[in-house]
């Protein structure tokens, strides 16, 4: 099992493995001031691993509350939240209770909001089921729902006590889901460089066989860029690579390429734009296509550029006149640039999208 200190407002582990959940549960036990935890998860966890997780409560001798909600993007709301806290209210939960989330991104984000603003905060515990949430939504301390107007628009930052990513549990998650989580592993190898970058080049029969030390290191990467700026000030906008791009081909799809595969494609794209303004070398920019193309990501989204950019000037990256665009100059080393908006179209003029 694989140790990760996050050292932020509050520190805590991430614990990653495989077949790690029940050494990790006892491990974390300590950190809960009382024996009553609300389990909140979706229909599919609860379907496939609740009955193992709630098993293990129990035989410490808790009190298991369990809060269930539909799985996908649309339940992370404001209706959900509020369901939540008065389920919570209902059952007589006080502030000394943990609130534990297991599942995706979605459980983890709507769960780490309702422990934050319960009677202004309880104890956190996040277990992540996708690879999505293991390497990225489960560290940083970011928890949102999602208002119609757009995606994360209510949250705030609110660390947890333990994160626990046991590996064997993504061995039951869809292909294109997998694949949503790649992107992001992908961006982070590109932000990385080094050993991760190295895994990223074996191809997916590379990643399969160093599986926990991908992910380990893409935990260290994002732990450091969050303890360095927990709130987003700084550094942590180069988490945003490739998502500048990425929001609009999300929204031109509708929504049907998935979050992460629009991160690795927006990635491309900029990585193309680079090369081209010769502050990207050859060698750099092929060892990228290599990689995205070895895990199947598609080489275009189909969609014009000057309509993406179109859809990049809503953004939240934008900052008045201005929008904060992450540039790639070399594998492992990537800058944050505050550009006019008015010149991302000659950035990225000729690129393909
Ligand atoms: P998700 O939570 O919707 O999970 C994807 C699907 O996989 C769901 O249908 C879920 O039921 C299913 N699933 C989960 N675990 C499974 C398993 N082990 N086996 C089989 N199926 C399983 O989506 P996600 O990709 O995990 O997370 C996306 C969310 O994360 C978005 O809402 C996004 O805004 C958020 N996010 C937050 C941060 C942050 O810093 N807080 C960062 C990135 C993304
Ligand atoms: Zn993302």
């Amino acid at each position: 099992m694989q140790e990760v200190k996050v050292n932020a407002t509050s520190s805590y582990t991430v614990y990653i493995g495989r077949e790690i959940i029940t050494d990790a549960v006892k491990r974390v036990l300590p950190l809960t001031r009382t024996k009553t935890v609300v389990i909140v998860t979706d229909d599919v966890c609860e379907q496939l691993y609740l009955s193992k997780l709630n098993d293990m409560f129990i035989a410490a001798e808790y009190d298991v509350k369990v809060f269930v909600m539909q799985n996908g993007e649309k339940s992370k709301n404001l209706e959900n939240y509020g369901h939540l806290l008065q389920y919570m209210a209902d059952e007589g939960v006080t502030r000394a209770d943990t609130v534990v989330a297991f599942g995706g991104g979605v459980v983890g984000d709507l769960a780490g909001f309702a422990a934050s603003t319960y009677m202004r905060g309880v104890n956190f515990i996040n277990i992540p089921t996708t690879l999505l949430a293991g390497i990225d939504s489960s560290i940083g301390g970011k928890t949102a729902v999602d208002l119609p107007e757009g995606k994360n628009l209510v949250g705030t930052f609110y660390q947890p006590s333990a994160v626990i990513f046991d590996l064997d549990f993504l061995d039951s998650l869809p292909e294109n889901e997998f694949k949503n989580g790649l992107g992001e592993l992908i961006k982070c190898g590109v932000l990385a460089g080094g050993e991760l970058w190295e895994i990223l080049l074996g191809g997916e029969d590379g990643l399969k066989a160093n599986l926990e030390r991908a992910v380990t290191l893409a935990v260290e990467y994002k732990r450091d860029i969050v303890v360095a700026d927990e709130h987003e000030c700084g550094v942590r906008r180069l988490l945003n690579l490739g998502h500048t791009l990425a929001h609009g081909i999300e929204k031109l799809s509708n929504y049907t390429v998935p979050h992460g595969e629009a991160v690795a494609m927006g990635l491309r794209t900029t990585a193309e734009a680079e090369y081209k303004h010769k502050s990207l070398s050859k060698k750099d920019y092929q060892s990228i296509c290599c990689v995205l193309d070895a895990f199947g990501i598609k080489k275009t989204s189909g969609f014009d550029i000057g309509q993406l950019i179109e859809a990049a000037r809503v953004d939240k990256k934008v900052e008045g006149k201005n929008i904060n665009l992450v540039t790639v100059t070399a594998v492992g080393k990537c800058e944050v640039q505050k550009l006019p908006l008015a010149k991302l179209e000659e950035f990225y003029n000729g690129c393909k999208a």
